[in-house]
């Protein structure tokens, strides 16, 4: 047997219960020959999002922060058929490889990539969809982009998600350097300083109830919060 690591044990689990298939493996491989980094959730992360937005019934999912589509392949495999998951990614290369590994898994026709800033996406889905009707649109959120816009893309989250929906923002702990104000010259820092406001929103915010995990593993000490939109 392998050494007792976190990293060992996440393989472990991963090969016993989490089932990864060659979709999901040919994305990966996809995604890195393209040059894309490996910071994509893990597979044990990825079935848990899956499950998560299975729980929550989901027919529509907004994810921020689209990768190579990994993440994405996961979620919308929690949709039904007339299902829907828009995702926001402003790197074109990006985008153009989630396009190919999202077809290639057979779940493209439910995915939307939006190009561009996060921000201008989420505000445009707010003036066409969120604004007309009384209704936010999205069942859940799966936040997992630029660290120093978090709380910015929580707050947009807020208004998107419905009553009783999700919100999971992803990376809250980043080998603990969450716990202390960060730097804001480095990029480290702003991740930080985005993520204490995103935390402390849903902390202190009365339209959501919310708690955080930290994890350790295949991603090294890291976390995810989890928030639901009261009714
Ligand atoms: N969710 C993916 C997964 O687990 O498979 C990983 C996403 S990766 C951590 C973050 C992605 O967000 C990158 O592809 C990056 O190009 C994109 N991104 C960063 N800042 C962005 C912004 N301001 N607007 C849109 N996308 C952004």
């Amino acid at each position: 047997a392998p050494e007792a690591t976190p990293e060992a044990v996440d393989a472990y689990l991963a090969d016993t219960l989490v089932g990864e298939d060659e979709a999901l493996r040919a994305g990966k491989r996809a995604a890195a020959a393209a040059g894309l980094p490996a910071i994509e959730v893990s597979p044990g992360q990825g079935k848990l999002l899956m499950m998560l937005a299975k729980l929550a019934g989901a027919r529509r999912i907004l994810e921020i922060g689209t990768l190579g589509g990994y993440s994405t392949t996961w979620l919308a495999r929690a949709l039904p058929p007339d299902g829907e998951l828009v995702t926001c990614e402003f790197e074109p290369r990006h985008a153009e490889v989630a396009r190919a590994n999202l077809d290639a898994a057979g779940v493209g026709s439910l995915v939307t990539i939006r190009p561009g800033p996060a921000l201008d996406t989420l505000a445009a889905l707010r003036a066409e969809r969120a604004a007309p009707f009384d209704a936010a649109p999205f069942d859940l959120a799966f936040i997992d982009a630029d660290k120093e816009n978090n709380a910015n893309y929580v707050r947009a989250a807020l208004e998107l998600v419905r009553p009783g929906g999700l919100i999971v923002l992803d990376n809250v702990v980043r080998r603990g350097t969450v716990l202390r104000p960060g730097d804001p010259d480095t990029v480290e820092g702003r991740d930080a300083n985005g993520t204490r406001a995103a935390l402390e929103l849903l902390g202190s915010d009365p339209r959501v109830e919310a708690t955080a995990v930290q994890t350790t593993g295949a991603k090294g000490w890291d976390g995810f919060a989890l928030a639901i939109v009261r009714g």
